[in-house]
């Protein structure tokens, strides 16, 4: 669970969840207020993580899954990463780029 750099408290799983699901990558901190940003190596982190449902349909290719099964699988998947996500998530007072050089 991400801790505010400025406070040093710790957000729910609920904040987070709100604070990360916005458009806006600027997360106000419920605590102090001030504006915290997720670090770059966390916004990697989770992007890989969200990469292990389109991995779902490959494995399809290899193994024969029942198409009923796999359709259910989805949004159980879905619910999964999206409820591991606030622990993976890291943030900083300052806000980072993606920089690929
Ligand atoms: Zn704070």
């Amino acid at each position: 669970m991400p801790t505010c750099e400025n406070c040093n408290n710790k957000w729910s799983w609920k904040q987070t969840i709100k604070k990360t699901f916005t458009l806006d990558p600027a997360m106000t901190c419920p605590y102090c207020g001030e504006k915290q940003y997720e670090t770059q190596k966390s916004r990697m982190k989770n992007s890989a993580l969200n990469f292990v449902i389109p991995l779902l349909l490959l494995l399809n290719i290899f193994i024969d899954i029942p198409g009923f099964l796999l359709l259910s699988l989805f949004p159980v998947l879905f619910i999964v990463v999206m409820s591991l996500h606030p622990f993976f998530v890291k943030i900083s007072s300052k806000e980072e780029y993606i920089n690929f050089f």
